[in-house]
């Protein structure tokens, strides 16, 4: 089993129902047992401008599933949500990101593992930061605490408390 992070946001439709959700179907989901959920945080979108605030949060949980494996999963459920890919940085009903799995490193296409934008996001790194200030990332050497502590970012968060 592997100890994974994951990110979560919604910024369209009823986004807190959408990340209720979310989370009941990774529940749901064979093969991953859930450990945690951060506190969520309304977060001002990063990229593309006009559109809604997220919700963010990040969770953590055990899987047997690989990491293909567990994309699949995501992206059926980000898809079950009514998500619909039509252009990247977009609204988006559900984004399900694999934030680490385990401490294992993975660039191949359609799978970048540690995500490639975590470090440089406040939207990834706060949240995360409830969960595992001490995690390490395997590329840059450096913990969630001190990624936090280096990161210069206008992103605006605003907490929203805990769902759980
Ligand atoms: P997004 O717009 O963030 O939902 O991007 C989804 C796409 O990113 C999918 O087509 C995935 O194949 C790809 N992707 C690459 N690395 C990851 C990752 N660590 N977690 C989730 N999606 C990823």
């Amino acid at each position: 089993m592997a100890q994974v992070f994951l990110g979560i946001g919604s910024n369209k439709g009823d986004k807190l129902k959408n990340i209720r959700n979310a989370i009941s179907s990774l529940k749901e989901t064979q093969g991953i047992e859930l450990l945690a959920i951060s506190s969520l945080y309304c977060t001002s979108p990063v990229g593309p401008q006009g559109q809604d605030w997220f919700i963010n949060g990040a969770i953590s949980l055990k899987t047997g599933l690989s990491p293909w494996d567990l994309l699949e999963r995501l992206m059926s459920i980000e898809e079950g949500l009514g998500r619909i890919r039509d252009r990247p940085w977009g609204p988006r009903t559900m984004d399900l990101d694999i934030l680490f799995y385990g401490d294992l490193v993975i660039d191949q296409t359609g799978l970048t593992i540690p995500h490639p934008h975590l470090h440089k996001r406040a939207f990834v790194l706060v949240p995360l930061m409830e969960l595992a200030p001490d995690l390490l990332h395997p590329v840059f050497k450096k913990t969630i605490s001190q990624l936090l502590e280096g990161l210069r970012s206008d992103e605006r968060l605003v907490y929203l408390g805990s769902i759980c």
